[in-house]
């Protein structure tokens, strides 16, 4: 059956959102989402308890995660959709991304300590319910809570971001990793939110080629952080490459996204959804 509201990328308390997985399932489904998938930065462990609460809310439900890579020096997120969750070589993957974030987290607290906010890494921990996915969003919420600005983008625009105080470099997973782990687990993978990487024109297509060449096979055309420019833009580059079209919200929590679950526009017509993929 064509699904008339899938909503492919969001996020719960597994890695920086603000709701457990059954929350944001429930929440899916009050809202008409009617094929989901979580895809938590890094880490499976929410997905058995999503897929339970979406089968009793009668919403069809398939595997997700958010990989970070970099490509060139640019730090990139590759979606992974509809792959075998026990499958090591995506699984084992991950474990080792998250051994990396906890060194990098540590990284960062020094790097504020020195410009004399002390104790941010162990606020930070406090602020993460998964202990071994510790994101900027945690240091950005810490830092709030304890008044060094007003909210969480201030956060990232003032300490965060590149050139920023809090910023440490990472060495993240390779595009070729992330593609090869999520296809080895017969997934299909997906360009998250296209629209927000600081690139040229040039730069995005010399992106997608390698991506392509890699067995990359999707882009997200419509998601929270894309205008109707970003629709039409990455609409065009989909049928360039022949890709298969996503849609995801990249809900975080009621208090942090300004797009939430399913609430966003339909891709555009001619495009091929990526469920078509999977299912
Ligand atoms: P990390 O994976 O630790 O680098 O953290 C990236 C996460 O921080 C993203 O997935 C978002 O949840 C959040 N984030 C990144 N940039 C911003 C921003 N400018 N404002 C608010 N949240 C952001
Ligand atoms: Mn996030
Ligand atoms: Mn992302
Ligand atoms: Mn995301």
């Amino acid at each position: 059956m064509t699904p008339a509201n899938f909503d492919f990328h969001c996020h719960s308390t597994v890695s920086d959102g603000l709701l457990p997985p059954e929350v944001v399932a429930k929440r899916a489904a009050a809202n008409g989402v009617d094929l989901w998938a979580l895809t938590d930065h890094d880490d499976l462990g929410g997905l058995a308890i999503a897929r339970a609460t979406a089968d009793e809310a009668g919403m069809d439900f398939v595997n997700g995660v958010e990989i970070s890579i970099e490509w060139k020096g640019v730090p990139i997120h590759i979606v992974g959709l509809g792959f075998d969750a026990a499958h090591p070589a995506l699984s084992g993957g991950l474990d080792e991304l998250r051994t990396g974030r906890l060194e990098r987290a540590k990284r960062m607290g020094d790097s504020l300590a020195a410009i004399g906010i002390p104790g941010v890494y162990e606020g930070a921990v406090c602020f993460a319910t998964n202990p071994s996915l510790i994101s900027r969003a945690h240091f950005a919420r810490y830092m709030v809570s304890i008044g060094i600005a007003r909210d969480v983008s201030s956060v990232f625009q003032y300490y965060l971001t590149p050139g920023k105080p809090g910023y440490v470099d990472h060495r993240w997973a390779t595009l070729e990793e992330a593609i090869g782990w999520i296809n080895t687990a017969g997934g299909v993978a997906v360009v998250a939110h296209p629209g927000r990487y600081k690139m040229s024109g040039g730069d995005m297509r010399r992106f997608l080629d390698d991506f392509k060449d890699a067995g990359g096979q999707g882009i997200e055309v419509t998601c929270g952080s894309h205008s109707p420019d970003h629709i039409m833009h990455f609409a065009r580059l989909a049928r360039h490459y022949a890709f298969h079209a996503s849609r995801g919200s990249d809900f975080h929590g009621p208090q942090e996204s300004y797009v939430d679950l399913g609430k966003l526009p339909q891709l555009p017509e001619d495009l091929k959804p990526v469920w078509r993929l999977i299912r």
